[in-house]
């Protein structure tokens, strides 16, 4: 554990430095982009080892993982944030257990999470999942079904709509990545026109968060530089 802590906490501040790096570079200050450590496939001594750092607020991209955890960790103060694809009947867990979710993507969704939210008497802040890249396998809806989503949304009180989030599409071409990163800061921009009270940006990874912030992310989403690499991942 202590040897947990001393790696993550080298992670940690060599991240937090190099978000900083490129606020600095990007003009912008390092006070106004949050990381969000995304704890996905590590288990619950490694989380509780992050949460010495300071860290209270972590990404999952599975239910099942935020129930076990969640139980596990039930003492640590720890805000549960959904950020991969949500099956509808499943709602209920993340509304149970979440305390955000950042990948609403449909009306079926928001109209059960709702439901569920009502009957546990709580809210949650959600962000809308655009899809900004062309790969089939990304979630997200189509970026023309935004403005009629957001007035939509308008109906589910206990959803407090806070932004927008995107996965940029996996490319070696820096250009390609930050365009996914500019369609969603100008989608935003259209929406806040249209009377929308969106402040976050979420976008940006271990691998493309310089280019997302340059584009004006609020929070840049973190995995493999903070924790290392997951079982199973790529080395590409
Ligand atoms: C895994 C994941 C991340 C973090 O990815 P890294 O490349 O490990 O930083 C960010 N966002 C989503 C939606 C993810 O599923």
């Amino acid at each position: 554990m202590s040897a947990d802590t001393a790696y993550l906490a080298e992670n940690w501040a060599q991240t937090r430095r190099r978000v900083d790096d490129a606020c600095r570079a990007a003009g912008r200050d390092p006070a106004a982009v949050d990381i969000l450590p995304v704890s996905k496939t590590f288990g619950a001594d490694v989380i509780r080892a992050a949460t010495a750092l300071g860290l209270h607020r972590f990404g999952e991209n599975k239910v099942q993982e935020i129930r076990g955890k969640s139980a596990a960790l039930a003492d640590a103060g720890i805000g549960w944030v959904m950020i991969g694809h949500l099956q509808t009947n499943k709602a209920k867990d993340v509304a149970r257990l979440a305390s955000e979710l950042q990948s609403l993507d449909r009306i079926e969704l928001a109209a059960a999470l709702h439901r569920q939210l009502q009957q546990a008497g709580r809210t949650i802040d959600v962000l809308v999942q655009v899809k900004t890249s062309p790969e089939p396998s990304k979630y997200g809806l189509a970026p023309g079904q935004l403005p009629a989503f957001l007035d939509a949304l308008r109906a589910y009180d206990s959803l407090c709509v806070r932004g927008l989030m995107t996965l940029a599409v996996h490319s070696g071409e820096p250009a390609e990545v930050r365009g996914c990163f500019r369609q969603l800061r100008e989608l935003r921009d259209q929406a806040i026109s249209q009377g929308h009270d969106l402040p976050r940006l979420s976008m940006g990874m271990s691998g493309d968060f310089p280019l997302a912030i340059a584009e004006g992310a609020t929070e840049v989403r973190i995995g493999t530089a903070i924790f290392g690499r997951r079982a199973g991942q790529g080395v590409n």
